[in-house]
């Protein structure tokens, strides 16, 4: 039986405001529903929202009861709604795991003798080494056994740069899976073993913003979009996270896609798109969540939707 999570806790929900670990779920059964699902787990930018140290307007809004607040941006993509796959993997993993049930040990394992360990989270692919995108692989060292696909480039950051080799190393399970996009190779096709439904293609695409284990570099694969298909159905999905400025090639792929999600920033390079458009990393100074804006006025006229944490889309 496959679910849709429609909601992962209820806005104003008086249980769910005291008891963040009871959230009041949502789940709607959708018998025989096998299609690529993608389940945004973290809409914000880096800090989420309300970040922690600031008290700007937008974060002092987001404090108040019955506001729902922004987790660090990343999204599961599934084929049928039981396994997952996470694109990147925020800080804010644990909490967003505890509010999304699609994602927390299988129920059956309750009435099981056999072992107690097991998770709907089969894989992960990094879209590049911000601390936002893969900081919380150290929460999941717990795995018995994760595969993890990232570029070269970004494999030797979170091995050489970050301290996630030693915590993966001593304390996990981690499976390395190399996508080949470097040097003169801009784009590489791939595939997961266990989700042979979905086609991925990993796509180089410009550093999004200093970076600050590499501020003075610019390599191929340090930072990629991906494209994922649905090859019983023939849509696709274009997820790109953290890319604040679109340009001619990027475009290219993003109007082929039937839907596709993009960083916040870039909002005004992807105006006229033909499939579903969704912005995501939303970062707490972005007028965007000022529905009072005129940046905010502008996409509600043209059916631009903003990313919610919990939100599904059925392709
Ligand atoms: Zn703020």
């Amino acid at each position: 039986m496959a679910f849709d999570v429609q909601a992962s806790f209820l806005p104003g929900c008086a249980p769910c405001a005291a008891l963040w670990e009871t959230a009041c779920c949502v789940r709607v059964a959708r018998p025989g529903a096998l299609h690529m699902k993608i389940l945004v787990l973290g809409s914000g930018a880096d800090g989420g929202l309300p970040q922690w140290n600031c008290r700007c307007p937008q974060c002092t809004a987001m404090r108040r009861p019955g506001r729902m607040p922004r987790t660090q941006s990343s999204v599961a993509v599934s084929p049928d709604g039981e396994r997952w796959i996470l694109l990147n993997v925020a800080p804010d993993i644990a909490q967003q795991i505890r509010v999304n049930l699609a994602l927390q040990p299988p129920a059956q394992l309750e009435a099981s003798c056999a072992a107690e360990i097991d998770t709907p989270i089969k894989a992960l692919v990094l879209m590049d080494s911000h601390w936002q995108s893969v900081g919380g692989l150290q929460n999941l060292r717990e795995s018995t056994g994760m595969d993890v696909y990232a570029t070269p480039r970004v494999f030797e950051d979170m091995i050489d740069e970050t301290p996630l080799r030693h915590v993966l190393t001593n304390y996990g399970s981690v499976r390395w899976h190399l996508l080949p996009v470097a040097g003169s190779e801009l784009t590489a096709d791939f595939q997961i073993p266990g989700f042979e439904m979905l086609r991925f293609t990993a796509i180089a695409v410009p550093v999004a913003t200093a970076h600050p284990l590499r501020a003075d570099e610019d390599a191929v694969g340090q930072s990629i979009a991906l494209s994922v298909q649905d090859l019983d159905s023939g849509l696709s999905f274009v997820f790109a996270p953290l890319l604040p400025d679109i340009a001619a090639a990027e475009l290219a792929w993003l109007q082929t896609a039937d839907c596709v999600m993009v960083d916040g920033r870039g909002e005004s390079a992807v105006e006229g798109l033909p499939g579903r458009l969704i912005l995501t990393h939303l970062g707490h100074g972005s007028p965007l969540l000022d529905e009072h804006s005129s940046a905010c006025q502008r996409l509600a006229g043209q059916d631009i939707e903003l990313a919610f944490d919990g939100m599904v889309i059925d392709l």
